[in-house]
């Protein structure tokens, strides 16, 4: 196991290694590449794995005996379907040697926690009302919450990961985020300090978009869009978390959508993609609509927006799906159909006609879920 400090899922990484590593490169890489080997597949002897990752029976053994002295491989016992001589010995990670804390600060109203298996699932969960706590205020909650999970924990905690809304840096620092009133705030040293466990802290979108990745079937381009009382990004391209040259990719929420004008945005310009498709907006456009026929209409300018917003993100990365995490009730229907439509119109069909966009099966477990994805990927290097 890494220390805090050097824990890390992040930059430039691709989350599940899929081929030995050569000479030069490190037994780290190969310790990973036996670890995701076991993870996605279970229950499977030492020459499967040989035969799985390439690498020799020799350099498996050694590998595996180190993992079953860290308490991460575990024996299973034989196969019973053996064929005559030495029966094979299964191995599997440790499933239930180890729990995960995933921590969601992106709801307006309150912070979110979980107790979670290897397996990405929830054991336990806790909740903190935020009751507008800002700055130092919000960070005590944030604290408290910790310590509840902490305490709810069965088994040792491998580590904390936290998404929580605004930019974040590679190492944990808040840059921003305006609801919670941070700013440049050091969350993840916070934590760890206060804990002594390895902690990983992202951005909420990043963190969704790892979940869906891990948990729900996503591809390895994917763009998770995530609406809430705002609305962010988390891409994946080529199996690699996309952060960006200041920590911000994704964010997509304040980028002016058409050159009509629009509402106002709390940012200052008029016609962000969050003055068309944010929760409260949208709610409050729908609860003034006279009829049904309103109602539709105001859900399909949303998705038509958002169409608009990812056309040349589509184009640009070839992605091969997006991904919408939020409210179904508002999401799914007319404005997922109208996003599509949209975006079909706007990119080429040869290579983006069959770009789909669905709403994530990980409801609002998503941010959790994935803030334990990224301690796999940061303590395991699996995913
Ligand atoms: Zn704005």
């Amino acid at each position: 196991m890494s220390t805090p400090s050097s824990a890390g899922y992040a930059t430039g990484r691709i989350l599940r290694p899929s081929a030995k590593s050569l000479p030069e490169h490190s037994r780290s890489h190969n310790r990973a590449l036996v670890l995701q080997t076991l993870y996605r597949s279970g229950s499977i002897s030492r020459a499967d794995l040989a035969r799985a990752t390439g690498l020799t029976r020799v350099t498996i053994s050694d590998l595996v005996a180190q993992l079953i002295a860290d308490d991460l491989i575990v024996e299973l016992g034989q196969r019973e379907d053996a064929r005559p001589g030495k029966p094979a010995t299964l191995l599997d990670i440790n499933r239930t040697g180890f729990q995960i804390l995933g921590l969601d600060l992106s709801d307006h109203a309150l912070l979110r926690g979980g107790v979670l298996d290897l397996d990405g699932g929830i054991l336990e969960r806790r909740q903190v009302l935020l009751e507008n706590a800002t700055g130092q205020a919000a960070v005590d909650k944030v604290l408290a919450l910790t310590h509840e999970l902490v305490a709810a924990a069965t088994a040792p905690i491998m580590g904390i990961g936290v998404g929580s809304p605004g930019v974040v840096d590679l190492g944990g620092t808040v840059l921003s985020a305006p609801n919670l009133g941070f700013r440049d705030l050091p969350l993840q040293q916070i934590l760890a300090d206060a804990t002594g466990l390895p902690v990983l802290v992202a951005n909420d979108a990043n963190a969704a978009v790892l979940a869906e990745h891990s948990f729900g079937g996503a591809l390895s381009d994917t763009m998770l869009v995530k609406v809430g009382h705002g609305v962010g990004a988390g891409l994946l391209l080529g199996g690699t978390p996309l952060f960006g040259s200041r920590y911000a990719a994704g964010e997509i929420g304040h980028v002016v959508v058409g050159t009509d004008g629009g509402a106002a945005c709390a940012c200052g310009k008029v016609g962000c993609l969050e003055t068309w498709l944010a929760i409260p907006r949208l709610e409050a456009n729908l609860a003034a609509a006279p009829d049904d026929a309103a109602r539709d209409l105001i859900l399909r300018q949303a998705g038509e927006r958002l169409g608009i917003a990812l056309a040349p993100v589509v184009g640009a990365l070839d992605l091969a799906e997006v991904v919408l995490s939020g409210p179904a009730e508002l999401l799914d229907g007319p404005l997922a159909e109208a996003a599509i439509e949209t975006l079909r119109n706007r990119t080429m069909a040869e290579f983006h006609g069959d770009l789909t966009v669905r709403m994530t099966a990980l409801g609002q477990d998503i941010v959790m879920r994935g803030a334990a994805a990224m301690v796999l990927s940061g303590q395991l290097g699996v995913s």
